[in-house]
């Protein structure tokens, strides 16, 4: 014999119950098979909430009656034949009749008993297995229906009632065999021994099961739900949960106690006691093998096995020093609480003996409270014990396997995983028997604190990064689609799974928790809410995703001034805007603290070279031990782009427009020309090799007039280069004249950085920079007589986006 039960949802329409009828037609002819059902899905909070609006007297309770009036009267209807229709209708509108009667009751009396309110809400599980059962004798499936009230024996306590299970095991077995081949039974309700209707708590019809199979030693309880089993998490906040294949009875006793709500928690204890396994099976996925729960020792796969979460958790804290080496103090605290009748889901308790923790509900605290200071009133006029701490919005999230005792390092690996997302741990619990380690948390970090745990304990090796792009220009647009072209490789080959949740121009912003979908962000972008830094910095704390990087395309100091906030919440920030690293040196400073102190990371690789490796290459050499001594280097992609193809042939102010239609230039091309643009390059890379230095610190002897660079528009500028066009002309003559050619040179000397146009002779290593090339030679104490050399393109949107690129995948590496 087997017990199977189907939940709300498995019943949820006459579809659904459809698919019911085929998991059972074929295997009743086989085995006997007692069936526990619950109400309707929704039925049982939409009777609650009719019993409450009635007990304040509104009159909209009615509505509610009426609407589980026809639904229940269509499902008679669309799932019951002809011939049992009538009788079935007569017993099911009496049913409605009583629950109509009762709540009738409520409204006129403006009062609501949770014995009544187990009386009405008992109705959920009576009609859907009158329904049921009558649809099946339409279709030739006998089966007979019990009245569990009648079986299931509990005490008083309405609503939560408690189950005498000795007087009901024997209730069962002295009511068995039960006539047909399948047994129906409505779940959640009970009855005391006055034959007064009782409900046994929410989620109740798992436990009716349980209660079932233990009482005539059936071979197995099967529960059949809408998911595939039980899963390494909440599917509902983790996506990707997986399925459990086996689990021990405490792991999952552990697992739904602490919130997997998945099983009921008292439905285990029947069970473990005769070791009966449950199964787990998804109804709308028979085929899939679901999850058997059973004792076995050889269970010896995996160590975390699953995560749940608790919400709604407040702490308690009694703490003074009169505690210290006083025996008592948790006897009556617990007694206190007990008395009280408060549930406490988790204990820690300080070594010193100085203080108590305790994780409670939320709804518990003011009795909890008030029933402590009872307690401890004279304890506390003495100063022995301090005033209670309570802190609210917290959550619990356990950890749970039975392995978890062999393996090293469980914790430390949970803590760090929770700390680089900026996640704070309020206190942290292991059970004795070491197959749970609690954590309490603020609430708020409850789905990012699952995802990243889920991340590193089950999805081996892949790792997930939420990007948030800002600036969709040349950089940022380039970068978009080379994201959107890798995406599918770094994810197959390299389990580097990226996803771009959050972008926006300087106009609008755009967010998307799934991930954008890359093959249309333009279209998807326009039509989206209006940028504003603030509200996209908000938006993006506000959903509080695992690895969450922030990428800074733009050129804006106003975004750069967000680097510390950003950081702060354990963001990585990922930079081609160079305003931050280049403003003043306190600033510069407080970004690497920062990127130190919220154990994430600052890049910006990018800001000298685009994609060359030479921030890193410094970064390095001094980590190895070795200093910077001196730097030359042409790093303006822009400026050299511009001076090799000023030539005989071309006007200087035409280069520069064409430097500007390319994208080589900052939007600005005044930043480029006046050399301040190299003089931040320089800046970064003097900061980088150890120096304390300012921009003012640098020398700049530009090669235009100020009154040109410093007035005006972009416009005005353009045109003033016009008529500075002979001036420039023959500069350029004069240095072909010579066999040579112009640069701008940038140089880090003795502690002095200067940057400047040469004009350098055919023999210099700078002379055959090509194009928009870059390059930059290290001399430093191991580079003595030879410099280190790192040359090639150093500006464009491809170059710098694959630069940023590479700095996004850099963080994976952590
Ligand atoms: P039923 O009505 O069939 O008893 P429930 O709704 O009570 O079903 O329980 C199944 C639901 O539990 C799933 O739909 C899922 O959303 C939720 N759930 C929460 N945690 C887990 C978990 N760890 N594994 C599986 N399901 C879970
Ligand atoms: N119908 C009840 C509830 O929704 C019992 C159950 O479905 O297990 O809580
Ligand atoms: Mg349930």
């Amino acid at each position: 014999m087997k017990v199977l039960k189907f939940g709300g949802s498995s019943v949820a329409s006459p579809e659904s119950i459809a698919q019911v009828r085929a998991i059972l037609e074929k295997r009743v002819e086989k085995e006997q098979l007692i069936v526990v059902f619950s109400a309707f899905q929704g039925i049982t909070n939409q009777l609650i909430s009719c019993a409450e609006l009635a007990s304040k007297k509104n009159i909209d309770y009615k509505l509610k009656c009426q609407s589980i009036r026809d639904r229940h009267l269509n499902a008679v209807m669309e799932m019951v034949g002809q011939d049992d229709q009538l009788h079935t209708q007569t017993i099911i509108k009496g049913i409605l009749s009583d629950l109509e009667e009762l709540c009738y009751g409520v409204y006129l009396l403006g009062e609501l008993s949770n014995r009544t309110k187990d009386q009405i809400v008992s109705c959920g599980e009576r009609l859907s297995t009158k329904i049921i059962s009558s649809s099946f004798d339409s279709f030739g499936i006998k089966n007979q229906l019990l009245d569990p009230r009648e079986l299931i024996l509990t005490d008083e306590n309405f609503v939560n009632a408690s189950v005498d299970l000795p007087l009901t095991y024997k209730t069962i077995k002295s009511n068995f065999p039960f006539e047909s081949r399948l047994t129906i039974v409505p779940g959640f309700i009970g009855g005391t021994k006055a034959g007064v209707t009782t409900t046994l708590g929410r989620g109740g019809s798992d436990y009716t099961a349980a209660i079932f199979t233990h009482a005539l030693d059936a071979e197995i309880m099967e529960k059949w739900t809408d998911v595939n089993g039980m899963l390494s998490s909440d599917p509902r906040i983790v996506k990707n949960s997986q399925v459990i294949e086996k689990l021990s009875f405490l792991e999952a006793m552990e697992l739904c106690h602490f919130g997997a709500k998945v099983i009921y928690p008292p439905t285990i204890h029947p069970l473990l006691e005769k070791n009966i396994p449950i199964l787990i099976k998804n109804t709308f996925n028979p085929s899939a093998s679901g999850t058997l729960i059973f004792q076995s020792e050889d269970n010896k796969d995996g160590a975390v096995k699953g995560l749940s979460s608790i919400s709604g958790i407040s702490l308690l804290t009694l703490s003074g020093s009169g505690m210290v080496g006083v025996p008592g103090f948790s006897k009556r605290m617990f007694s206190a609480l007990s008395r009280e009748s408060v549930n406490i889901i988790l204990i820690t308790q300080a070594s010193s003996e100085h203080s108590i923790t305790v994780a409670i509900n939320s709804e518990d605290t003011d009795r909890a409270v008030a029933s402590l200071n009872e307690e401890f009133i004279y304890d506390m006029s003495i100063n022995r014990i301090e005033d209670i701490v309570v802190e609210h919005e917290l959550a619990i999230i356990a950890m749970v396997g039975d392995n978890m005792q062999f393996q090293a390092g469980i914790s430390g690996k949970s803590l760090y995983t929770l700390g680089k997302n900026g996640v704070n741990i309020r206190a942290i619990a292991q059970g004795s028997s070491e197959r749970n380690i609690s954590v309490v948390l603020e609430d708020k970090n409850v789905k990012k604190a699952l995802n990243s745990l889920h991340e590193s304990f089950f999805e081996a090796g892949v790792k997930r990064i939420h990007l948030f792009l800002l600036g969709v220009g040349n950089v940022g647009g380039t970068l978009i689609e080379q994201i959107k072209d890798q995406q599918k490789e770094l994810l197959e080959k390299h389990q580097i799974d990226i996803k771009v949740v959050g972008m926006a121009s300087s106009k609008k912003m755009l967010f998307n928790e799934e991930g954008i979908d890359l093959n249309n962000w333009k279209q998807q972008l326009d039509k989206s809410i209006e940028m504003e830094i603030n509200s996209f910095l908000l938006l993006m704390k506000k959903m509080n995703i695992r690895n969450s990087v922030f990428v800074d395309n733009t050129a804006s100091k106003v975004v750069g001034e967000k680097y510390l906030e950003i950081l702060a919440g354990s963001i990585a920030v990922v930079a081609s805007n160079k305003t931050a690293a280049s403003s003043d040196y306190g600033a510069y400073r407080k970004i690497k603290e920062y990127a130190l102190k919220y154990n994430t990371s600052f890049l910006n690789e990018t800001n000298v070279g685009a994609g060359l490796p030479i921030i890193d290459t410094i970064q390095n050499l001094i980590k190895s031990g070795d200093e910077i001594e001196e730097i030359h280097a042409v790093l303006s992609g822009s400026l050299n782009f511009i001076f090799n193809n000023f030539t005989c042939n071309t006007s200087f102010v035409d280069v520069v427009k064409s430097a500007m239609s390319e994208g080589y230039t900052e939007p600005d091309p005044r930043i480029d020309l006046s050399g301040v643009d190299v003089q931040r390059k320089i800046l970064i890379l003097a900061r980088e090799s150890g120096m304390k230095i300012e921009m003012e610190d640098i020398k700049n002897i530009s090669f235009l007039p100020s009154r040109l660079l410093n007035e005006g528009s972009v416009d005005d500028f353009l045109d003033g280069l016009v008529s500075y066009g002979i001036e420039m002309e023959k500069l350029r003559k004069e240095a072909e004249d010579r066999g040579e050619k112009l640069k701008y040179v940038a140089s880090l000397k003795r502690g002095q950085a200067s940057v400047e146009l040469q004009s350098v002779a055919k023999s210099h290593a700078f002379y055959s920079i090509e194009g928009k090339d870059n390059i930059v030679m290290i001399t430093t104490k191991r580079y003595q007589d030879q410099p280190l050399v790192i040359k090639g393109a150093g500006a464009g949107a491809e170059v710098t986006a694959m630069g940023v690129f590479a700095d996004i995948i850099r963080l994976t590496n952590d």
